[in-house]
């Protein structure tokens, strides 16, 4: 895969998502993404949705750290 800001090749590395979501920190680690050495990051539109999913299956308990590949074994 090709960096879109600088057309340099990027692998699949593994990056912690963190986000801020109703007035809580959420940080979700072992997330399998594209981070490019410009700084650029990109996830597959598997990661973003299971990212997606996870965020609206939480409740409002304040802040959370939670592993993506524990979440992933969890749902078949
Ligand atoms: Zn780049």
């Amino acid at each position: 895969m090709k960096c879109i800001e600088c057309g340099k090749n990027i692998e699949l590395t593994e990056k912690t998502y963190e986000v801020n979501k109703n007035q809580a920190h959420i940080r979700i680690e072992n997330v399998p993404a594209y981070v490019c050495e410009c700084g650029e990051v990109y996830y597959s539109d598997e990661v973003f949705e299971r990212i997606e999913s996870i965020l609206s299956e939480l409740d409002n308990t304040g802040n959370k750290v939670i592993d993506f590949n524990e979440k992933n074994k969890s749902r078949p």
